[in-house]
């Protein structure tokens, strides 16, 4: 495997993340971390060196990389913060788009009179958006986007408000999480690389190898 990516510092997040109600309870998401690990382990083989933050995620990450352990959106930020600079982020997370505003301290209880609960939730920062705009700004940061419908045309969109270089774009229309393959886009501002139906494992590759290309 060549080592095109020597010396590169590369930042990936991955899983999702996990937004506490109280001790027992959270909302999350059905993110594998496959497609996180997939790129982590091709980019540790390309001879980079992989910081992966990761959400409670079942997958295995490549031994090679630095994993750092995490729940929340908050906690994935602050790591990721931590871990700059670096010279490329790929935010492959699945990133919790809200969290509770109160995290009760004790489970919340059933009580038998009622019949109804409102759960207030509050935005999350978002993770690639703010290390698109850091002053620490890595010299190449690409981004995800899920979509099931307008696929192009939103990640198009994502690519410009989040002001990141790529957006790899797939359609959840058919079902992605937990799978072995995936069906992707390249989004950049230049234009759109369409790529087959592969394995996460080969777009991990095909990744790297765009990376080492541009770098
Ligand atoms: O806006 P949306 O969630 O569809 O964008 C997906 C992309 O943004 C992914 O790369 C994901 O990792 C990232 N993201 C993030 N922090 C958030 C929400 C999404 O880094 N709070």
């Amino acid at each position: 495997m060549p080592d095109i990516l020597k010396g590169k510092k590369i930042l990936v997040t991955s899983g999702p993340t996990r937004e506490y109600i109280d001790p027992v309870r959270y909302l999350s998401n059905a993110s594998s971390g496959k497609q996180g690990a997939a790129i982590a382990d091709a980019l540790v083989k390309y001879g980079a060196d992989v910081t992966v933050v990761s959400g409670p995620a079942e997958v295995v990450y490549p031994t090679g990389a630095k994993i750092i352990r995490v729940e929340s959106a908050q906690e994935m930020l602050d790591a990721c913060l931590q871990s700059l600079p670096v010279d490329i982020a790929v935010c492959a997370a699945a990133v919790c788009d809200w969290r509770p505003k109160v995290i009760s301290v004790h489970k919340i209880k059933k009580q038998d009179e009622v019949d109804e609960m409102t759960l207030t939730v509050i935005k999350n920062p978002d993770i690639l958006a703010m290390l698109s705009q850091h002053p620490q700004r890595p010299k190449l940061v690409i981004g995800f986007a899920a979509e099931t419908e307008n696929l192009i045309e939103n990640a198009r969109k994502k690519l410009l408000e989040k002001q990141c270089d790529w957006i790899v774009a797939n359609n959840v229309a058919t079902e992605v999480f937990g799978r072995d393959t995936n069906t992707v886009h390249i989004i950049t501002k230049d234009g759109v690389d369409r790529w087959p139906t592969l394995s996460k494992q080969e777009i991990g590759v095909r990744l790297t190898q765009r990376i080492g290309k541009l770098i």
